[in-house]
């Protein structure tokens, strides 16, 4: 009700929604020309198991250097992406990109045959019928064996239209690759749902391993979700360990695989590259 608020209210609204819709459109644009001139690079975060504290795999996580913002965070420009159909294009050049890399690493260290490669997609791409070809078509282009990618799927994304997205999931499963629930435990979805999920691991997000207290509701909620990964027969994965008391809860939970700054930053190619190099010799 801007106009009620009188002239002056009316004009600072107005004003305001101006820049918003001018600053969009500026992203937008940007963002066109990153996706038709491929600016845009591949971190890779290790996982790690908890036990042994070997790293099992890396997922890959994008990255845009604005030429005059300099780094945008994918949370701000994936959703921009999503709304405006770039996510396809950009979704099939990072798994492109990732199972290259994946192919390149498993051809320079051979005997780490089992290193694994995940990429998150988004719910656009999971609601394509075409994903599942597009999958097969960069696995067989790379000679990436099927099992060595996990595909992340976020909660949220799933309960939008779970009957498609169950549908999907198979179909990506019966190609060998596997499946990730990204950001679990912020997306609500129902327990029936779950039990029939075609999934292989469980990510446990971020917000509740950094508010960990021994025995707060936080903590509870960790240990529950590695309680429910155990029932379900999937995997839990830790997002987010910052600090060796929550990688010793982790551990002493029974939570198998964790990421987080306190085992590694996410890194770039030549670092990612460089950290493999030094533990294989
Ligand atoms: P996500 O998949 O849940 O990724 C985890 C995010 O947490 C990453 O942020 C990672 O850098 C960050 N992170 C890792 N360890 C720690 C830690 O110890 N502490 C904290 N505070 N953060 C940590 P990033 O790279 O900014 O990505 C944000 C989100 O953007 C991702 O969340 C994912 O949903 C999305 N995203 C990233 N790359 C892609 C992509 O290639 N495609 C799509 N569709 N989405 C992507
Ligand atoms: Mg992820
Ligand atoms: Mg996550
Ligand atoms: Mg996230």
């Amino acid at each position: 009700r801007a106009k009620a608020a009188g002239r002056g209210g009316y004009a600072i609204f107005d004003g305001d929604m101006h820049v918003q819709a001018m600053k969009r459109m500026q992203l937008e644009h940007d963002l066109r020309v990153a996706v038709a001139q491929q600016v845009f690079a591949l971190h890779y975060q290790p996982i790690v198991d908890l036990k042994t504290q070997q790293i099992t795999g890396f997922e890959a996580l994008i990255r845009w250097d604005h030429p005059t913002r300099g780094f945008i965070s994918p949370d701000e420009f994936i959703p921009v992406a999503e709304e405006t159909g770039m996510i396809a294009p950009i979704s099939r050049w990072v798994l492109q990109t990732a199972c290259e890399q994946a192919a390149q690493w498993r051809s320079q260290w051979p005997h780490r045959h089992h290193l694994r490669m995940s990429i998150n997609l988004s719910g656009y791409d999971l609601r394509q019928a075409t994903l599942v070809e597009t999958v097969q078509h960069v696995l067989t282009q790379t000679q990436l064996p099927a099992h060595i990618l996990t595909l992340e799927i976020t909660e949220s994304m799933l309960i939008e239209d779970i009957e498609t997205a169950i549908e999907r999931l198979l179909q990506l499963q019966e190609l060998g690759v596997r499946i990730s629930i990204d950001d679990f435990g912020t997306g609500y979805s129902s327990l029936s749902y779950l039990y029939n999920l075609p999934a292989n691991y469980l990510k446990i997000d971020k917000s509740f391993v950094s508010q960990m207290q021994l025995g707060n509701t936080n903590y509870k909620i960790v240990e529950a979700v590695v309680t429910l990964s155990d029932q379900l027969g999937l995997a839990a994965i830790a997002e987010g360990i910052e600090t060796p008391q929550q990688l010793n809860w982790l551990e002493a939970l029974g939570c198998e695989l964790g990421q987080g700054y306190l085992l590694s930053r996410p890194l770039s190619t030549e670092a990612a590259t460089a950290l493999l190099s030094a533990q294989s010799t």
